[in-house]
C-alpha cells in the first residue's frame, strides 16, 4: 500500500499551459502579464482593492509589518498557536512579538487575551486564521480601533474563509497570504498582501522593490527589499485561482467524510475542526483532537498511523516554547498543541481513502487501551 500524504498540490493542464506560456514568453522574472492578472484576481477574490504579490508568505507578513510602521520598541500581539513565521516576521521588522492565548475551541487568538496584553508600546495585532478557521474579526477590529492599533491578518491558511459573511483578508488594515505548496492554492513558493488602503499599497510596492524612487530610477531613499513574485509563479497562481471555488468545496466534502466516520466516536474524546455560528471556515487541514492526549501519546499515535502508510502531522507547538522566545502563560494553546493532529486532506483524496484512514485512527486508539479506551 502506498503512503497517503497529508497534503499535495493539485496541478492540472491549465497550470501547465499557463506556466509554459510564461516561460516561453521570456517574462520569467517579476514583470509580466500573469503578475498583474494574479494580483487583480486575488484582490477581487478577497473583496479588496489591492493585492501585492510577494515571494512567500513570511515576507508578505514582514513587508506588511514594515509598511504599517512596526519597528524597534514596538510590541505586536500574536497568538501563541501558529506557524513560527508569524512571530519571526515581527522580529525581522525589529519589533517584539507578545504571545497571547487562544480560544480553547477554535484555536484562534482570544480577544480577551488581546485586551490584557495591550501596553503603551503595543503597535498592532496579528490574528491568525489558524487551520482555516477565521478569528473573531469584528471583536478584534473593535479592540484595535479603541486602542489605535493596526490589524494585520495572517490569512496564510484561510483563503476563502469568511466571518459574518465578510471575507478573510478584507477585515484588517492588511492581510498576508501564503501560496506555499500545501496551502489552499499554490504558486510553488509565494505570498501576497491585501489591502484597501491606497497609501499603504504605495508603501508596499515601494518597499517590495528596493525602495526605489518612483521619480528617479535607481535612486533609493530607504533600505527596501526584493520580495517580488515571479511571473512563472503568478502563472501557476492564475490557473489555481480559476479553480479555488472548487478546491474549497472539495475540502469541505473531505471534512464531511471525516465527520461522518469519526464523529460518532465523539464520546471517546475525539473531536474534529471547530464550527461556529458566524464563522465560515475553509478546511485547510483536518484537525483531530483527543481530550486525553499528551505529547507522548499523540506522537505515538502519529507513529502508529505512519506504520499503516498514513501521513499525519502534529499541531503547531506554542511558539513561546521555542528557545529563541520567552515562555508565555497560554494554557489553551498548550492544551490544543498536545492534543492535536492533522490528517490527510488534499484535492483528489477519495472517500474510500478517508474511510480507511478513519478505520486506522479508531483501531489505533482502541488498541492502545487507556487512556484511549
Ligand atoms: C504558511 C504560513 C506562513 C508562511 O508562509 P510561507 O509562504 O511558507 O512563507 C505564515 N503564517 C502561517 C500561519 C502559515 O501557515
Amino acid at each position: 500500500m502506498h503512503d497517503i500524504p497529508i497534503s499535495k498540490p493539485s496541478i492540472g493542464s491549465r497550470e501547465i499551459a499557463y506556466v509554459t506560456d510564461a516561460v516561453t514568453s521570456g517574462w520569467v522574472s517579476s514583470l509580466g502579464g500573469y503578475i498583474t492578472q494574479f494580483e487583480q484576481k486575488f484582490a477581487e477574490f478577497c473583496g479588496v482593492k489591492h493585492a501585492v504579490a510577494t515571494s512567500n508568505g513570511t515576507v508578505a507578513l514582514h513587508l506588511a509589518l514594515v509598511a504599517l510602521g512596526a519597528g524597534a520598541g514596538d510590541e505586536v500581539i500574536v497568538p501563541d498557536l501558529t506557524f513560527v513565521a508569524t512571530a519571526n516576521a515581527v522580529v525581522h521588522a525589529g519589533a517584539t512579538p507578545v504571545f497571547v492565548d487562544v480560544d480553547p475551541v477554535n484555536f484562534c487568538i482570544d480577544p480577551n487575551a488581546i485586551v490584557k496584553a495591550i501596553t503603551p508600546r503595543t503597535k498592532g495585532i496579528i490574528p491568525v486564521h489558524v487551520y482555516g478557521y477565521p478569528a473573531n474579526m469584528p471583536e478584534i477590529m473593535r479592540i484595535a480601533s479603541e486602542h489605535g492599533l493596526f490589524v494585520l491578518e495572517d490569512a496564510a491558511e484561510a483563503h476563502g474563509a469568511k466571518f459574518a459573511g465578510k471575507a478573510i483578508g478584507s477585515w484588517g488594515d492588511a492581510a498576508a497570504f501564503s501560496f506555499y505548496g500545501n496551502k489552499i492554492i499554490t504558486t510553488g513558493e509565494g505570498g501576497c498582501v491585501t489591502t484597501d488602503d491606497s497609501e499603504l499599497l504605495e508603501r508596499l510596492l515601494y518597499l517590495r522593490d528596493h525602495a526605489m524612487s518612483r521619480e528617479r530610477r535607481y535612486w533609493h531613499t530607504e533600505i527596501g527589499f526584493n520580495y517580488r513574485m515571479t511571473n512563472l509563479q503568478a502563472a501557476l497562481g492564475v490557473a489555481q485561482l480559476e479553480r479555488i471555488g472548487d478546491f474549497i468545496l472539495e475540502r469541505d466534502t473531505i471534512l464531511s467524510w471525516y465527520r461522518h466516520c469519526l464523529e460518532r466516536s465523539a464520546s471517546s474524546g475525539l473531536s474534529l475542526n471547530p464550527v461556529g455560528a458566524d464563522a465560515n471556515p475553509v478546511c485547510w487541514m483536518v484537525c483531530l483532537s483527543h481530550a486525553d492526549w499528551d505529547y507522548a501519546t499523540r506522537d505515538a499515535f502519529i507513529l502508529a498511523l505512519k506504520r499503516q502508510g498514513i501521513d499525519s502531522r502534529p499541531f503547531f507547538h506554542p511558539v513561546s516554547d521555542f528557545p529563541m522566545y520567552s515562555q508565555a502563560c497560554t494554557p489553551n494553546a498548550h492544551r490544543a498543541a498536545r492534543r492535536g493532529v492533522n490528517l490527510p486532506c488534499f484535492i483528489g483524496i477519495t472517500e474510500n481513502e478517508v474511510e480507511n484512514i478513519c478505520g486506522a485512527v479508531l483501531r489505533i486508539i482502541r488498541m492502545n487501551g487507556a487512556p484511549f479506551a
